[in-house]
């Protein structure tokens, strides 16, 4: 199973296949591969078959930064984000956390922005999809009531937190760009509009 695959000049880490979502544009709704990638996972990997797979990784040589994204949601396993985030701060590795922005939701009793920054994440990259509830909730079928606004909120508290933080959207017809953009702007984060990835994407033929 893939828990560390290179692209882009990154090295990206897949430690789970859950989600507290499912969105219609799911790459997993298509495919199980990426960049050529088998992501599926037979089980979750702990802590340390992820470092020794990271540490076989840079074998191969630097990467620009080191990415949590995969096949799922990574702040279901929030102690293993900080632990290798912690991991990677001490060797002076830049990371990042793609994320659907449901942490908050996923770990109440934490202050989850707060710790990652305290952890050393560098940047974050919250998946904000729709400028409003009812066409996120159309768009990610999330499991969380009031998702929209949970989301909005943790992209806050990493800016507060002082994560360099993004907010993306996939360009879908349903989605109003420039409200998102709004949104962002409002808040100090940044913006990118992602393409919908489809089975004849590179990214999926590779
Ligand atoms: S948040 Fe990401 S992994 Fe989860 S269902 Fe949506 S696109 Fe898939």
């Amino acid at each position: 199973m893939t828990i560390a695959y290179r692209a882009k000049g990154n090295i990206y880490l897949n430690i789970t296949n859950r989600c507290s979502s499912d969105c219609v544009f799911c790459l997993k709704r298509f495919t199980d591969t990426v960049y050529g990638y088998d992501l599926r996972l037979s089980r979750e990997p702990d802590l340390d078959e992820i470092l020794q797979a990271l540490e076989l990784e840079f074998l191969e040589g630097p990467a620009d930064e080191v990415v949590f994204v995969g096949f799922g949601e990574p702040t279901l396993r929030l102690d293993e984000v900080l632990a290798v985030t912690e991991w990677l701060s001490l060797r002076r590795v830049r990371s990042r956390l793609d994320t659907n922005g449901h942490g908050q939701l996923i770990n109440p009793d934490r202050q989850v922005a707060a710790e990652l920054a305290a952890a050393g994440l560098d940047a974050v990259s919250v998946s904000l999809v729709a400028h409003n509830a009812e066409v996120y909730n159309q768009l990610c079928r999330p499991i969380y009531d009031k998702a929209f606004r949970a989301v909005v909120r943790f992209a806050q508290d990493c800016v507060a937190a002082g994560i360099q933080t993004r907010l993306t959207v996939v360009d879908l017809p349903e989605v109003d760009i420039e409200a998102c953009r709004g949104i962002a702007e409002r808040i100090g984060a940044g913006f990118h509009v992602r393409p919908l990835l489809t089975p004849d994407s590179e990214e999926v033929r590779a």
